[in-house]
């Protein structure tokens, strides 16, 4: 099934509302797709509602940022896709409720820096940008696109948001063993979100996905824009090796980030043809064990 795994709607730092969302994937021909806002799960009925009018397959999820601490002590940042997670209470639902009190704590520090770096902007700017309730950095750079300081979003994550940046501040975690638990917990799976990012390679790359595999990680998303095909192709080789599902989205997330299209990404996204389905079985072996 031609699917994309791995979109943004305006519940969390997207630009299209989860009914324009998925009538953006009926018109780039896709046949599946899963929502996947950042810490909330607010997008999902709509999305569900408009999917189903469209005749699309639908997967409910969120992306979680968490830590891993590896074998040798070093601190790992993952990005985690929970799929299948509905919204409601549950284990993991339940947490992302925490999870977005942690963001409410952390943006006024932000504002607070920003403004000590002598950018105006108010936590009102950013709300101003924001259509749900998961705030964080990227309606804080909108607020400064929308003063005109910067072209996008991009260029104020550059030197000033981004992890490190003159004005990044911690929010709180799960931990990755955590957020495998509790998605399981929810009825829920998960996969690694564009590997890449965890900035480790070689034997520690491979030892930290057995570790997360025994806790129940069931993918890799091998396909993302932020992958070269090489890289693309050399995930996919060890998903199979490991008996990890390969799996592939576009990160879609409108004006937000440019040139990441549904279906399509950067132009060159090849969603493996059964991910989809892979994912909605692993999903149901969850459901039927508990
Ligand atoms: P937060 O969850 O508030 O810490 O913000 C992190 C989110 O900002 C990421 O998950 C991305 O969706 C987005 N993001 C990170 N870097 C950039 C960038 N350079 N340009 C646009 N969006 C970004
Ligand atoms: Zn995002
Ligand atoms: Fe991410
Ligand atoms: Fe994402």
């Amino acid at each position: 099934m031609k699917a994309d795994l791995h979109l943004h709607s305006t519940a969390s730092d997207g630009t299209d509302s989860p009914t324009d969302l998925m009538h953006i994937v009926a018109c780039a021909g896709l046949r599946g797709a899963a929502l996947m806002d950042h810490d909330t799960l607010s997008g999902i009925d709509d999305a569900r509602q408009a999917s189903d009018d469209l005749a699309i397959a639908f997967i409910p999820g969120t992306e979680l940022s968490v830590d891993h601490e590896s074998a040798d002590g070093s601190r790992i940042k993952i990005h985690m896709l929970a799929y299948g997670i509905e919204p409601g209470d549950g284990p993991l639902q339940n947490k992302l409720e925490w999870l977005r009190e942690g963001r409410d704590e952390r943006n006024p520090k932000i504002i607070k820096k920003l403004q000590q770096l002598g950018y105006n902007i108010s936590m009102d700017d950013v709300l101003e940008q924001a259509g749900g309730t998961a705030i964080g950095r990227p309606h804080i750079a909108d607020a400064l696109v929308a003063r005109g300081r910067f072209t996008d979003r991009n260029e104020v994550f550059d030197g000033l948001l981004n992890d490190g940046g003159a004005a990044y501040v911690e929010r709180r975690r799960l931990t990755a063993t955590q957020a495998i638990e509790l998605s399981s917990a929810s009825g829920g799976v998960t996969v690694i979100a564009h590997p890449v990012t965890m900035g480790i390679h070689g034997d520690q790359f491979i030892e930290v996905l057995d570790e997360l595999r025994l806790t129940g990680l069931v993918g890799i998303e091998a396909h993302h824009p932020l992958h070269d095909v090489a890289l693309r192709e050399q995930l996919s080789g060890i998903a199979g090796d490991m008996g990890l599902i390969a799996t592939g989205g576009s990160d879609y997330h409108g004006t937000g980030k440019r040139g990441y299209n549904v279906g399509t990404g950067r132009g060159d996204l090849r969603v493996p043809e059964f991910a989809f389905e892979r994912i909605q079985q692993a999903i149901e072996n969850v459901n039927r064990k508990s």
